[in-house]
């Protein structure tokens, strides 16, 4: 295994009061050693300051820096992390001098990568890694350390589990198959097999929620020009983000912004009016919204005050999840009404988007671990239907040896999933998007 010496700066580049330096590898004492000044691997774990010099002997930087002894350490390697004071200069003058001592820059996710590979994290907890520090709501932070901390690698170690023990009551049915009664009737295998089966069906359910959770919900602001729309996405980013005029159809195309509602990620868009217009320049906008309502998880149609739909707003309704919202009650005294203006209703508005988007509970604490990719939920799906190819060989007189090979599949993709074999197809595609220094 490639353990050579790997440097990065694990904190954001530019302008702060402390950058931090990681080193990891089989090395890393002694291309610390070449830098830092009086520098000790005991006692790990705790703070020294010391004095670091480039190799020119001139000092650097006078910070604190902390020794992980190989395996306690985030990649399970040799690790040291040094503290020194951030902006432009003094992290890169250190970077180079651990360069000139021997470590090579790291690739992006490596720190993170090793320790799949050194068995300190599997390949579902480091994603989670990437997803933690992509989190904006704080729903989705919750997600990720939950994740990071097993709760989904739990629940696919017991499925994993329940496999085995499937494959090793196959196993004695094919050792012995003459003895019709065995210790296993072929009946409770083929009971074991549909218990898993569902297991992973609910398992397979929790996706689109937990993709959702993690991509953020698009929710899609509709309504004819000038019902307020761009007032409404302001009020709810609490921020003056969208241009709001009094001429029908300004917004020209659509407006998308991050924010959380009550906690939970929304991906808000202010499309344009999609009512037919005469300028081109409007009916891209047309084009753009129809886009974005096609792809929305919710769409808010914005009608002011209590009048009655037309035709063209009844025509959103049909097929997709949909809140009515009753704009410029200020001015309408509508009930259920939303003032942009006076800011009433919203609250009640935010908490019936949380619970359209996230579930009735919507609530933080009744967070449950499940899948939260494509990449989760393609390896149960494969799973799923591995098993289901096993379930004809499964009955009386079917063939043990044939079933065996279809759950091995099944465990095979949970296998990729965890990372528990070695692929480095999975681990490029999963590592890709990381960034240096993870
Ligand atoms: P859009 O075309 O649907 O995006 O509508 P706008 O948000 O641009 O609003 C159109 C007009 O209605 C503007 O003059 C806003 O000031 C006004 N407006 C929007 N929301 C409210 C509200 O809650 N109360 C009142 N009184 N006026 C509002």
């Amino acid at each position: 295994m490639i353990s050579d010496p790997i440097v990065a700066l694990a904190t954001a580049a530019g302008r702060s009061a402390l950058a931090v330096v990681r080193l990891s590898g089989e090395d890393a004492f002694d291309v610390a050693r070449r830098v830092i000044a009086g520098f000790r691997s005991d006692p790990p774990r705790t703070a020294t300051l010391a004095t670091f010099h480039a190799p020119d002997g001139t000092s650097i930087d006078r910070g604190l820096y902390l020794v992980f002894p190989a395996p306690a350490s985030y990649t399970g390697e040799d690790m040291v992390e040094l503290s020194c004071h951030g902006g432009l200069s003094v992290p890169s003058r250190l970077l180079a001098a651990l360069h000139a001592a021997g470590a090579r820059a790291a690739a992006p996710g490596e720190f993170t990568r090793r320790a799949v590979l050194n068995g300190k994290l599997d390949l579902v907890q480091a994603e989670a890694v990437g997803d933690l520090i992509d989190a904006s709501a704080p729903a989705q932070a919750r997600a990720a350390l939950e994740q990071l901390e097993g709760g989904l690698s739990r629940r696919l170690g017991q499925l994993r589990e329940s496999l085995l023990d499937l494959q090793a009551m196959l196993g004695y049915e094919i050792d012995f198959p003459e003895e019709d009664d065995g210790p296993v009737p072929v009946e409770r295998i083929a009971e074991r097999a549909a218990d898993v089966s569902r297991r992973i069906e609910r398992l397979i359910a929790t996706a689109p929620a937990g993709e959702r959770l993690r991509e953020g919900a698009l929710v899609v602001l509709a309504g004819r020009p000038n019902a307020g729309k761009s007032s409404l996405f302001n009020a709810l980013l609490g921020t003056g983000r969208a241009l709001v005029t009094e001429t029908p159809g300004t917004t020209r195309d659509a407006i998308e912004a991050h924010t959380d509602v009550l906690g939970w990620p929304v991906r808000l868009v202010d499309t344009a009016g999609l009512w037919e217009s005469e300028s081109a320049v409007d009916r891209l906008g047309v084009e753009v919204s129809r886009r974005y309502l096609a792809a929305a998880d919710l769409v808010l149609l914005c009608v002011e005050g209590d009048r009655a739909l037309g035709p063209d707003e009844e025509e959103l309704i049909p097929g997709r999840q949909l809140l009515l919202v009753r704009t410029k009650s200020d001015l309408h005294a509508a009930a259920d009404g939303v003032s942009a203006l006076t800011g009433e209703g919203l609250g009640t508005l935010r908490q019936r988007l949380a619970a359209e988007l996230f579930g009735s509970a919507a609530s933080l604490a009744d967070l449950e671990p499940g899948l939260t990719r494509e990449r989760h939920r393609v390896a149960l799906a494969r799973a799923r239907d591995a098993l289901a190819a096993a379930g004809p060989h499964l009955l009386r007189g079917g063939d043990p040896v044939l079933a065996s090979h279809h759950v091995r599949e099944a465990m095979l993709a949970l296998d990729e999933l965890l990372g528990a074999m070695d692929v480095e197809e999975v681990l490029g595609r999963v590592f890709a998007a990381f960034c240096v220094g993870k």
